[in-house]
């Protein structure tokens, strides 16, 4: 008997978990109109597997329909790998969007957007993660003797990325033990953040073919670096051309993405608590890790919220073209649709409310008192996952971005992930987060 070629149709929820159900690949054609039955009370799995309080208790049905557009087939035996996926929207029975489906929430944000300014976003994530339960020699950090040590692993990463549709750009030994990181082409509106969803399973699934296992937490060891997973944006008018420079606008921005990081800064702490939902998320986002810290903009600073990335005249790419700007205050906990609504939504209300972009900041900002800061509209982040999940639910603009009752499930799902927690050592804590992502 051969085994039987299934496909995975899969979501990515509120934990940053791609999770599904599986059926005969046969069937495909069938199940992107049937989808594949799916338990509301799933979006409160969290990312330890313990479920937190369902408003949905044992009930209710929905429906995964799969979207073909996002299937990953890698089948290649070369590589280790037998992987078959798609992702998808959860729809109640009758065909409507449901409330907590990540995905429909992020293209109700992109399509806000579009409506508020004619622009659509262009966006590439950049992910960073570690190699686990290895001990290489110090010494490494961007090193080529680093690289080499995984030269075979990111070889196949590269050719899994671009057998299943993604452009590979960069791939790097980082600085921290083990660490590397990854960036691939940028991609319009949703098709961005399926792409960094596929991204982090391909990681994985590669790793694991040659028996490595690989963590994207943000933190593995308070005393080490961050993982970090930064989110590259500019804006894209309806006819393709580029829509974020503008060489006599701040910074070289045009108007409306001046804006756009306008309202990114503005909300940052309403929204934090989407974009960096773990516990140690907050001890990543802390002064000199290159991170971020503070709700500031940089100009190539690489412990700025937002950083506006340098324009090469060597490039064979226009200016136009390359000129972006990136958000570093995101990680892998976050499912990447709900990290690029809570972006697109606030630039969209500042697009909206024609807000200006603040000042780039150039110093330590860590050296300033809290009155010098907010003299010049600057303020440390919040410093917990429970002061971010209080700014969420208090904030008077990010709460009007996600449909009713959203918000409470969120809420109620991060108390669940808080609880397990409840008595664990900073150590225990660590080790539960690099286990689970
Ligand atoms: N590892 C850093 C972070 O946690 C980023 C380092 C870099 O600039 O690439 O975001
Ligand atoms: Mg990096």
């Amino acid at each position: 008997m051969t085994p039987e070629h299934l496909v995975y149709a899969c979501t990515s929820d509120i934990a940053g978990k791609t999770r599904g159900k599986g059926f005969p690949a046969t069937d495909f054609d069938k199940r992107l109109k049937r989808g594949i039955g799916w338990a509301p009370t799933n979006v409160q799995l969290t990312c330890f597997d313990a479920i937190a309080p369902s408003p949905f208790g044992a009930l209710g049905d929905m429906v995964l329909i799969p979207d073909p557009a996002t299937r990953v087939t890698l089948r290649e035996p070369e590589l280790g790998l037998a992987e078959d996926f798609v992702l998808g929207d959860i729809r109640q029975t009758d065909g409507t969007p449901w409330y907590c489906c990540t995905r429909s929430i992020l293209r109700d944000a992109l399509d806000r957007l579009e409506r508020v300014s004619g622009l659509r976003l262009m966006a590439a994530f950049e992910h960073e993660f570690q190699f686990t339960g290895t001990q290489p020699p110090i010494g490494r950090a961007y090193t080529l003797a680093g690289f080499r040590a995984r030269r075979d692993f990111c070889e196949r990463l590269v050719a899994a990325m671009r057998a299943a549709g993604l452009e590979p750009d960069t791939v790097m030994k980082e600085y921290g033990v083990d660490q590397y990181e990854v960036t691939n082409g940028p991609a319009i509106g949703l098709a961005a953040a399926d792409q960094a969803v596929t991204l982090r399973e391909i990681v994985q699934a590669v790793a694991a073919a040659s028996g490595d296992e690989v963590t994207f937490t943000p933190l593995r060891d308070p005393a080490g670096v961050g993982n970090g997973v930064h989110i590259h944006m500019s804006l894209v008018a309806a006819d393709g051309s580029p829509a974020t420079y503008d060489p006599s606008g701040p910074h070289n921005l045009s108007a409306a993405a001046a804006s756009f990081i306008g309202g990114l800064l503005r909300y940052i702490d309403q929204y934090l608590a989407l974009t960096a939902p773990s516990v140690v998320s907050y001890t990543r986002l802390t002064p000199h890790r290159w991170s971020a810290a503070y709700n500031n903009l940089g100009v190539q600073d690489r412990e700025a919220a937002v950083r506006i990335c340098p324009l090469s005249a060597m490039s064979d790419i226009d200016r136009a073209r390359q000129f972006n700007f990136e958000f570093r205050a995101g990680d892998a906990s976050a499912s990447p649709y709900l990290q690029l609504a809570a972006l697109v939504h606030a630039g969209a209300t500042g697009i909206e409310a024609g807000l200006s972009c603040p000042d780039a900041t150039e110093e330590d900002l860590s050296l300033l008192s809290s009155e010098a800061l907010a003299s010049r509209g600057l303020a440390r982040l919040p410093q917990t996952l429970e002061a971010a999940l209080e700014r969420f639910a208090r904030g008077d603009v990010a709460a009007q971005w996600f449909p009713a009752g959203f918000i409470e499930v969120y809420q109620a799902h991060k108390q669940g992930e808080l609880a397990f927690l409840e008595g664990k050592t900073e150590a225990e804590i660590c080790a539960a987060y690099e286990a689970a992502y």
